[in-house]
């Protein structure tokens, strides 16, 4: 298919593309990857009349570490991710995540800002920024503001971020001693989107006792989210293979899982569960 004609801009500065932004407002679309814009553009269910490409900003694809944080910047690759030394040291969830995405063709080209304004709900980037509690720098005419990933997923393709606006960086708090983490999914074959993806990060104390703990779903409802019941019922406590079984029992609580072709709500809810047991019990026995 053939996208409806649109015309290109390609700004070289982040100033120059919120101009256009601001310009075009609702009839704009940012370019970043092209990974999931194009394909919508060619099935026409995104027919924007302007197409701001912001790939030939200089100095938005980094990896850094800064003020006890890591710095990412939104046209960073999700190859960039996983192949990244840094990150293999300081936050392997985010290389192991990377790794987990579509194939060597798309993790070329896709960036992790892309992936997380798109929101598409079976997405891997969104379980793993929340389960490392990450913020996201977007910045428009008036400034910039920072939202925490927990409020920027707000519905099935929708996050926080205004027409207006660009998304520039993710931040990721620093991961204390003894952590451990995973990303695992039942992935769909055909494209390797998420059935169900499940990120989990544990922070243990020297006699075992969880200190903290984050689980990020994806894939099971309309928007990734924290599996907040399981990390109450897990926080303070010590991590075993008893506890961890009790409180992956509630990782589809207050949710409305998702049902399509490849899988049952009722299904989507189990592999919520058991994938949340296995996550867990894989960063248990990666802590150090
Ligand atoms: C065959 C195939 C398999 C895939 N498999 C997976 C998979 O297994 N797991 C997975 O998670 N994803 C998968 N994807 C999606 C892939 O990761 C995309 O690259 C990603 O979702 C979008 O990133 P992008 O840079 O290509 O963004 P684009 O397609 O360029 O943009 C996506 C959306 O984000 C907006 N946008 C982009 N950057 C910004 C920014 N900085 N600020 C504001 N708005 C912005 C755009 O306007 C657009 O609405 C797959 C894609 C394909 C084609």
């Amino acid at each position: 298919m053939i996208p409806s004609s649109f015309e290109y801009f390609a700004p070289k500065s982040v100033p120059e593309a919120l101009s256009l932004l601001a310009k075009y407002q609702e009839d704009v679309k940012v370019l970043a990857g092209g990974h999931s814009l194009l394909p919508q553009m060619k099935l026409r269910l995104a027919t924007p009349k302007y197409v701001v490409d912001i790939g030939r900003i200089p100095g938005l694809a980094y990896i850094k570490e800064a003020h006890g944080k890591i710095s990412i910047g939104a046209l960073t690759t999700h190859y960039a991710m996983e192949s990244s030394a840094l990150l293999k040291q300081k936050c392997p969830l985010l290389s192991e995540t990377a790794a987990a995405i579509g194939d060597v063709q798309v993790r070329n080209r896709g960036t992790i800002g892309g992936s997380l304004v798109h929101a598409d709900p079976a997405a891997d980037w969104p379980a793993a920024i929340l389960a490392l509690d990450g913020e996201l720098k977007v910045i428009g005419k008036s400034g910039e503001r920072t939202i925490k990933a927990q409020d920027f997923f707000v519905e099935m393709m929708t996050t926080a971020i205004q027409p207006t606006e660009l998304l520039t960086e993710i931040r990721i708090p620093q991961l204390p001693a003894r952590t451990g983490s995973t990303y695992l999914k039942m992935h769909q074959k055909a494209s390797g989107f998420a059935i169900v993806g499940v990120a989990a990060r544990v922070t243990l104390d020297a006699g075992q006792v969880c200190q903290e703990v984050g689980i990020g779903i994806t894939g099971a409802a309309s928007k990734a989210y924290r599996a907040k019941s399981v990390e109450t019922e897990l926080k303070g406590k010590k991590l075993d293979s008893a506890a961890i079984k009790q409180a992956a029992q509630k990782a589809a609580d207050g949710i409305e899982a998702l049902a399509d072709l490849h899988a049952s709500s009722e299904y989507r809810s189990h592999l919520s569960r058991v994938y949340t047991r296995s996550a867990l019990e894989a960063a248990l026995s990666r802590v150090k």
